[in-house]
């Protein structure tokens, strides 16, 4: 399942390569306390975090902030002088976009603790998502119909034949997204053929 909205991409903490990016705040006066405090979140996240610094000069923090959306890392975390003074950390959540000022001496437990929330918060979108957009077909006609529109998941029976999906798949790009394994026996016809139905299955199209 891919998670995403209007800003592009938003990864899962689990699996992202980066998990906090830092963007520093600099301004020629205070360029080197605010690396050096970028350099000691760093070390103080990396054994817990995947973390990194965005220190190119040749973008501005709005530009970076922007990109780093983009690629849907989960956490940003924004450093400028005013931040190194109150020993405090701007942090900013991918998924719901909510921008947090925490202190410094909490930042690593309240990193740690938002990514498991991301995790799950995204976990249960996916969910709602496939519960809400599923439909029971047990006729073809219906099938296409629905298929048409791209309305989501449809849940139906499945003869269990390569040729069966094949047919299904010409005719309305929709292909077997999952067979759950603790889904009840199907009791019914194939929603293509005469066969009786082996599988519950969900078919999509895809995008
Ligand atoms: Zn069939």
């Amino acid at each position: 399942m891919t998670h995403g909205d209007n800003s592009g991409l938003i990864l899962p903490p689990k699996i992202a390569p980066i998990q906090a990016i830092i963007v520093p705040i600099i301004f020629d006066k205070s360029r080197s306390e605010v690396l050096e405090k970028v350099n000691q979140h760093i070390n103080s996240l990396s054994d817990k975090v995947r973390v990194e610094a965005d220190l190119r000069d040749e973008y501005t923090p709005g530009w970076k902030f922007n990109e780093w959306e983009l690629k849907g890392v989960p956490i940003r975390i924004e450093v400028g002088p005013r931040d190194v003074k109150n020993e405090q950390v701007v942090i900013v959540r991918r998924d719901t976009r909510e921008k947090t000022i925490v202190k410094e001496i909490e930042l690593k437990d309240t990193i740690v603790k938002m990514l498991d929330d991301i995790q799950n918060n995204l976990f249960q979108r996916a969910k709602e998502f496939r519960d809400c957009h599923t439909y029971d077909v047990d006729d073809f006609s219906t099938f296409e119909s629905i298929m048409k529109e791209g309305r989501g998941f449809i849940r139906a029976n499945w003869c269990g034949s390569n040729e069966c999906e094949k047919s299904i798949q010409d005719k309305t790009t929709a292909t077997i997204r999952c067979i759950p394994l603790e889904e009840a026996e199907p009791t019914g016809k194939c929603v293509y053929c005469d066969e009786e139905g082996k599988y519950r299955v969900y078919f999509a199209k895809a995008y």
